[in-house]
């Protein structure tokens, strides 16, 4: 569908392409991208839009960020994979410097965000049976309700989604759910001494950007530290400058004591994630336990401390609170009816929707688009804004200005 006409094109080959071979396992909006460069993408109908999703935080440097894709050509022409049956010249100077940036002694690297999940997750099993002493298979992993942490089996089997379980089971036993952002359900849930980590988000990014109350972290943080529990931090979506601070529990002055990355790792370029814990915990795990055919691979070491360095070099923490104060002002200041709440930190910010049309969000969301801003609704009622961060005030303020006349297409 074009823009600005509104006739149907090109894009529906493209759609009925896509719908007719692969999978259906998404409902994208009706736009097919060709381009990306910093801010913007483009589709193929020569349309200009504002990225508002940025592959969900994946592309926190921006699209095509020129320093990581010199990184990316540079080294895909060189050396690409060893498999780590060997040693590559890269994996060594990465692991120096991604522990060094975020004062631990070790990484695991992986390569999508659910890997890194299950990598955590079996290394605090495996923490519990050696260095704590739970008996054989008892091991425990709180996760709380609203979790999003990606769609194996076995993530899944904590899930509090229908749409994730729902027609998946049987599920992996070893998890107790407790609410979010409860303190009280976590220090009776922390009685049990065969809990070996409490898995969490800082922010819940696909529950809507629900963010918990000041000192709910540091306050979970010091509960597991008396209750000597592994507080496993899943930073994928709100770590890398997206929440204004370089991690989402920087916030709150905690140091998860299993950290997992992914997403802005590559700056959006291919998958790359990581496992950071210190040498007690993570020298649980011995040769042959665990590993990925092409984690830590040279092209990953080379493109990840690319995207490191960018997050660094360009401020783009400090960049993303300043602006997200402003957004979440602005925002705030339309007073429109049919905004029932904004929240965020940094920019990762999420509006929730109050209209007696249960589809008000998608189809706000497809008036963004035609007024050239995409956007993508979660769970139903709410829609998340989550520029690249390299966005400046400038385009801050034209795209409050789409979101405005958007709106009127839903009063
Ligand atoms: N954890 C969090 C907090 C996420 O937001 C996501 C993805 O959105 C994941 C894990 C899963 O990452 P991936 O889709 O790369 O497997």
């Amino acid at each position: 569908m074009s823009r600005t006409t509104g006739q149907h094109t090109k894009t529906q080959e493209f759609i009925a392409k896509e719908l007719t071979y692969s999978a259906h396992n998404y409902h994208p909006l009706p736009v097919v991208l060709e381009r990306g460069e910093g801010v913007y993408l483009w589709d193929v109908e020569g349309n200009r839009y504002y990225d508002f999703l940025s592959g969900y935080s994946a592309v926190n440097q921006g699209h095509c960020h020129p320093k990581i894709i010199a990184a990316l050509v540079d080294q895909a022409q060189k050396l690409t994979l060893t498999s780590r049956a060997f040693h590559s010249d890269l994996l060594g100077e990465y692991a120096q410097y991604i522990t060094g940036y975020f004062g631990y002694e070790k990484v695991l690297p992986m390569n999508s965000g659910v890997e890194a999940v299950e990598t955590a997750l079996k290394i605090a099993r495996r923490w519990g049976y050696d260095k704590k002493g739970i008996p054989a298979n008892m091991a425990k992993i709180i996760t709380v309700e609203g979790n999003f942490h990606g769609r194996t089996l076995n993530v899944v089997s904590f899930s509090t989604d229908p749409s994730s379980r729902d027609g998946f089971g049987p599920f992996m036993p070893g998890y107790e759910i407790i609410p979010y952002n409860d303190l009280d359900a976590l220090a009776a849930a922390l009685n049990d001494p065969n809990v070996a980590g409490f898995l969490v988000e800082p922010i819940q990014g696909e529950a809507g950007v629900y963010v918990p109350d000041d000192g709910y972290l540091a306050a979970a943080y010091a509960l597991c530290r008396k209750a000597d529990v592994l507080f496993i931090g899943d930073e994928i979506q709100t770590g890398l400058a997206r929440t204004g601070r370089m991690l989402a529990c920087d916030h709150e002055g905690v140091r998860p004591d299993i950290l997992i990355l992914g997403k802005a790792l590559s700056g959006g370029t291919m998958p790359i994630s990581a496992v950071l814990a210190d040498d007690a915990v993570m020298l649980c795990i011995r040769p042959g336990e665990h590993g990925s055919t092409f984690g830590g691979n040279p092209l990953a070491c080379k493109v990840a401390i690319a995207a490191l360095e960018v997050l660094k070099e360009e401020n783009l923490a400090a960049h993303a609170d300043e602006l997200g104060a402003y957004f979440r002002e602005r925002l705030l200041a339309l007073r429109h009816p049919n905004i029932k709440q904004v929240r965020g930190k940094g920019l990762l910010n999420a509006i929730v929707i109050d209209h007696p049309n249960p589809d008000a969000a998608w189809e706000l969301c497809l008036a963004l688009k035609t007024n050239g801003l995409l956007a993508k609704p979660t769970h139903g009622d709410k829609i998340r804004f989550a520029p690249p961060l390299v966005i400046t005030r400038e385009q801050l303020d034209e795209c409050i200005e789409l979101i405005k006349i958007s709106l009127a297409a839903i009063a």
